[in-house]
Parts: structure tokens; C-alpha cells; sequence
């Protein structure tokens, strides 16, 4: 630790709020003992380090018949995410094969390639995780460059990408662990899985594609009755990506072009110049987020939009529970595949 902030390498982890032991945030620190490796899940997710609530894309001048444009340089400084929860990490690896798709999204990867990811085996799972449900676990590496896994004062430590060596090799590490320290550490993933699968079995592969037929269900008229559009659940979210661009004009002759983060939830999302909107009540707009993440993202890039972290349920001021949506959307297809009718 010492030595990456000695060397300039931002540290990130998890941070408990001083005023609200229930309340963690993913903060800079500078020593070890800031962090809180047992604490609460952080209320936003790994995100915002990729992709910035509001930033500038470029400058622009207006000239007499002319608009002179100003980039704005991609600086990524060197960064390290300690102590990450699987979830979170494997949502920058879900938002990789979007931020890459049609177009390279040169601020999204420059900021890639600039973090390591150090993810820890996750002991501290509540009755809102679903991560075991859409092919993760607590102690996934997806998206990680090293796995920890907590032991009696000390960690099990696994390189996961040569990133994540790199990184491994800059501290002095004691030896391979003892065969039963990799049990432990086993065991206690076991443990966490088991209960985490509790709370919402598998979501079948079929999924998206009976999703996919199911736009027009009466279902979604009940599913979304709580739901007033805040957009609070896509904000948290490690993988809600949608963004809006705009031109903010800041002087009679110069403005920015700016990015922000925006949500399919509220009402303006899908609102036309014309004033028609195609998503005009909150049902089609839930409809649209539960689509996305587990129909038209997985039939287009082959992974569910979602890790399972459960924060929107926890987040959602109207009690909306996304684990108990997508069961009770598999209810459904099993009573279809069953014979019974819509
Ligand atoms: S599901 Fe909850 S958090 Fe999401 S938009 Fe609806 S009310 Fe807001
Ligand atoms: S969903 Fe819950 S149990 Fe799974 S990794 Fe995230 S915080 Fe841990």
C-alpha cells in the first residue's frame, strides 16, 4: 500500500461512513486502515471510476463561419480498486463488450487500462444478492486482476490477469498457501454461495428469448405498479450505462460538450422533439430495464446486464425488488412450458 501511493497510484476501497456505520462508499485512501474490508456493500458501484457522472468531451469556440473545436486530453492516472466485491468487479467486464461494440470508447478504456481491479471474496451477502443466479458467485474473478480470499488475519491472493501479477509482484509475499488455508478460503465461499442462492434460483438460459415475446404481457401492468420513474436503481446500478450527450453553450461564443448520466426510468428518455413518447407510462419504462438486462443485452453480447448485487432493491425508495420480478417472470414461463396460458 505504502508503496503504490509512494509511487503516485491512487488507492481506492471500501470506506464506512464515520456518522452511519450502516452506510460504505468506494473512497481514495491513503493508508490501509481507512478501508473496510468487512463493511457494508458500498452504496454506488465501481462505475463511476470508468464512466463519470458528468464530464466534458470536448470545448467548442464559434467563429465567424466556423466552429473550432477543442479536444479535451485523455489523461488516465494510475489507479488500484482494493477490496472490490465480485459483483461490482464483473460489472466492468459486462460494460466492456459495450463500451467496445460499434464504437471504441476511448475514455472508458484509457481508464481501463490504467486500474487494476483487486476484488475480495465476498463473506457479507444480505437478502438482496442474487450474484449465484446470473452465473456469478461470491468468489467470481470476472472482471478482476486479483482475487482475495479473507483467512484469519491474512488473505489467499490469485492473480487473475498478468495485470493483476504485475501487481503481485510489487509486494513481499509469504509462500504458497498451505492446502488448507485453500480449504478454508473454500469453505467459506461455499458458505456465502449457499446462502446467496437462497434468495433467487438460476435464471434459466432461456430467458431471453421468452422475454423477447413477452413484450405486450399484462404481467408488466402489475410488476410495475410501485414504481414512480425516480431512476435511483439505474444510478446504483454497475451496469446501467445509458448516457445522455449534450451541448451546453457557457458564453456567447464557447460551450462545452458534456456527458451525463441518464436513466430510461424517467420520462424525458425516450421523449421525441415532437412530443410523442414512445415509452409514455412507467410500466413500458420498467419493462425496458428489465428487458435490457435480461433479453436484448444477452441476446446481443451473450451476458446478462446485471451481477446480482441486489443494490436496487436495497436503493429502491418504493420497495421494488428485482430479485422477486425476474422469479416471478420464471414462474411464469415454467407455468407456460407447463401448458398453461398468459
Ligand atoms: S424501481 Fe424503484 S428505484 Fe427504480 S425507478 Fe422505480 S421507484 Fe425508482
Ligand atoms: S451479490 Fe452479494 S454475495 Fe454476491 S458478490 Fe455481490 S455483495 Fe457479495
Amino acid at each position: 500500500m505504502a508503496s503504490l501511493v509512494a509511487d503516485g497510484i491512487r488507492v481506492i476501497a471500501p470506506v464506512r461512513a464515520k456518522d452511519a456505520p450502516e452506510r460504505a462508499d468506494y473512497l481514495p485512501i491513503k493508508r490501509l486502515e481507512e478501508a473496510d474490508f468487512a463493511g457494508p456493500l458500498p452504496r454506488r458501484s465501481l462505475k463511476e471510476f470508468f464512466l463519470p457522472p458528468s464530464e466534458v468531451l470536448l470545448c467548442y469556440r464559434l467563429r465567424k463561419n466556423d466552429v473550432e473545436i477543442e479536444e479535451i486530453p485523455i489523461t488516465s492516472p494510475p489507479k488500484v480498486l482494493l477490496g472490490v466485491r465480485p459483483c461490482d468487479a464483473a460489472g466492468i467486464e459486462i460494460l466492456d463488450r459495450v463500451m467496445g461494440w460499434d464504437y471504441r470508447d476511448e475514455l472508458w478504456f484509457g481508464r481501463r487500462e490504467a486500474t487494476t481491479i483487486v476484488s475480495l471474496a465476498c463473506t457479507v451477502a444480505d437478502d438482496s444478492c442474487f450474484c449465484t443466479a446470473v452465473g456469478l458467485g461470491p468468489d467470481s474473478t470476472k472482471g478482476s486482476d486479483v482475487l482475495l480470499a479473507p483467512l484469519e488475519g491474512s488473505f489467499l491472493a490469485q492473480a487473475v490477469t498478468p495485470k493483476g501479477e504485475a501487481l503481485l509482484r510489487r509486494q513481499p509475499l509469504a509462500p504458497a498457501a498451505e492446502a488448507t488455508d485453500i480449504q478454508k478460503a473454500e469453505a467459506l465461499a461455499s458458505t456465502t454461495q449457499k446462502k446467496v442462492a437462497k434468495n433467487l434460483p438460476t435464471v434459466p438460459d432461456e430467458m431471453p428469448a421468452w422475454l423477447a415475446g413477452k413484450f405486450d404481457h399484462d404481467v408488466w401492468k402489475s410488476i410495475a405498479l410501485r414504481c414512480h420513474g425516480c431512476g435511483i436503481c439505474a444510478a446504483i446500478c454497475p451496469t446501467c450505462h445509458c448516457f445522455d450527450i449534450v451541448d451546453e453553450h457557457e458564453h456567447y461564443d464557447r460551450g462545452v460538450r458534456r456527458r451525463n448520466w441518464d436513466s430510461c426510468q424517467t420520462t424525458k428518455f425516450t421523449l421525441h422533439a415532437s412530443n410523442y413518447n414512445p415509452r409514455s407510462s412507467q410500466v413500458e419504462r420498467f419493462r425496458q430495464r428489465v428487458m435490457h438486462k435480461f433479453s436484448i443485452y444477452p441476446r446481443r453480447f451473450g451476458a446478462f446486464l446485471c451481477t446480482g448485487c441486489g443494490r436496487c432493491s436495497r436503493g429502491c425508495p418504493a420497495g421494488m425488488n428485482l430479485p422477486e420480478v425476474v422469479g416471478q417472470l420464471i414462474e411464469l414461463a415454467r407455468a407456460e412450458s407447463q401448458g398453461g396460458s398468459r
